[in-house]
């Protein structure tokens, strides 16, 4: 019998496998800082990253659409980063002062970003996101956030009701209760926000992904941005845009950009860092305001907006903050990428048609989606477009690893603005592969 994809990776990946009691050992599950890298039977472990490529610790290179969870728009170890951060290494990580980088990071922020009038640099997205809802909050003098359904926007306790599926239930425990009962998680229904904004008057904010869900996975409808746009006005209440993803992706200026709607706040993080850790909350002058400290005492001790942070726009970041955003404001990667992922999701609906599996192919901006299950996703909510079964999912991540392409989720990607024509035509290769093994294995079936 043929080796089955399990089996495959196995073999390949005996250095990964040797490294994974020792992980387990020491963080739980395995995963050093993030759940989403536990799998079984264990994680491969990376090496190191270039251009549109990284390479495990067995040697096996792979064509990357994970990209450092979808950070690296300029690929691995962009020349101009490693440049920016090598230059800046030796001059000191932190001097509990302002740094003239900085301030030129934040000003190429607000020359790129539409609603940007003031920024605020921050730890990471999560971070981003926490702040950003605490300004709402502040702004308003209201205290509940309006989410959506299955939209992702990082870790901490405000964003994880509504999170995973079942939605009434938050994606992690240790939730206090009074944080959960001041979210209410919507499925993505202009109507439904209506009827709450209309009839809940301690409404201080709503928070978007402005593509759908995990960038893209669960669309949104066309129009949809616009009605959160339009009815946050008519109520008064925060709209906050979440382009931790696509922001500088799906344009210089991020998805506002591409719809001409200006949020109140947006948060940012991953490409705006050229990949480092850090994040930004950016928004209009009057909704940035809370933050100010005025000397007036009263204001200042019981009127704004608190926040800090030891490592926030350090000066290593801002380093490379400075030359990513320098490349990436010209557009001519998120050309390339967009290009590159537009002929992957062609090929990969060819590879998908050819062998007449009941899957499709979508995707906007560049990123790519595969939902096993139908021809279409016209129709399907949250729950149905990240249901397909967990096997399913797992082997054909595993799958394409064995055959040298490795994917940001199971079933999702994203591209750099360095991916080639023949990264696409190789990778192309190893999903029709891989849907084939599929196949073989009785994994997916014809339509
Ligand atoms: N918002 C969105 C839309 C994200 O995709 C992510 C991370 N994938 C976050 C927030 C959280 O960012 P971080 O992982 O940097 O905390």
């Amino acid at each position: 019998m043929a080796e089955s994809i399990r089996e495959a990776y196995i073999r390949r990946n005996p250095k990964s496998a040797a490294l994974f009691p020792r992980f387990k050992q020491i963080f739980p599950s395995g995963g050093g800082g993030h759940d989403g890298y536990v799998t079984s039977p264990f994680p491969i472990a990376i090496e190191r990253g270039l251009g549109s490529r990284k390479w495990d610790v067995d040697g096996n290179e792979y064509i990357d659409y994970g990209l450092g969870s979808a950070s690296l728009l300029l690929g691995h170890s962009h020349p101009e980063v490693v440049e920016a951060l090598m230059q800046a290494a030796p001059s000191g990580s932190h001097y509990g002062a302002p740094v003239e980088k900085v301030l030129e990071w934040g000003e190429r922020v607000c020359s790129l970003i539409p609603c940007a009038d003031k920024v605020r640099f921050v730890g990471s997205g999560a971070e981003s996101t926490a702040l950003a809802i605490r300004i709402a909050r502040a702004y308003s003098g209201k205290d509940k956030i309006i989410r959506w359904e299955s939209h992702y926007h990082g870790w901490h306790d405000y964003v994880m009701p509504g999170n995973l599926s079942p939605f009434d239930v938050p994606a992690s425990t240790g939730i206090p209760r009074g944080a959960v009962d001041s979210v209410i998680v919507l499925p993505p229904d202009l109507a439904a926000l209506e009827s709450i904004l209309a009839s809940d008057n301690d409404i201080a904010g709503v928070i978007t992904e402005g593509s759908g869900a995990s960038y893209g996975t669960v669309p949104l409808e066309p129009g949809f941005v616009q009605g959160v746009r339009d009815l946050t006005r008519k109520y008064d209440v925060v709209m906050i845009l979440d382009e931790v993803i696509t922001g500088f992706r799906w344009s210089p200026g991020g998805l506002q950009q591409n719809l001409g709607i200006e949020p109140d706040l947006c948060t940012m993080a991953k490409i705006l860092t050229g990949g480092l850790p850090g994040g930004a909350v950016a928004g209009r002058e009057q909704f940035m305001a809370v933050m100010e400290i005025t000397g007036d005492a009263q204001h200042d001790r019981y009127e704004r907006v608190y926040h800090g942070g030891t490592f926030n726009a350090n000066p290593y970041c801002a380093a490379t903050g400075n030359a990513a955003l320098n490349i990436v404001a010209t557009g001519e990667m998120q050309a390339n990428a967009d290009r590159m992922a537009e002929r992957l999701r062609v090929g990969l609906r060819e590879i998908v048609d050819r062998y007449e599996v009941a899957a499709c192919v979508y995707g906007e901006s560049s990123t790519f989606h595969i939902f096993f299950g139908a021809k279409s996703i016209d129709g399907l909510d949250a729950n149905s477009l990240k249901s397909a079964p967990p096997e399913v999912q797992t082997n054909f991540r595993q799958g394409l690893q064995v055959r040298g392409v490795d994917l940001m989720s199971r079933t999702s990607g994203v591209l750099s603005g360095v991916h080639t024509e023949a990264d696409i035509n190789q990778s192309l290769e190893a999903f029709d592969g891989t849907i084939k093994a599929m196949m073989d294995e009785g994994l997916i079936s014809h339509e």
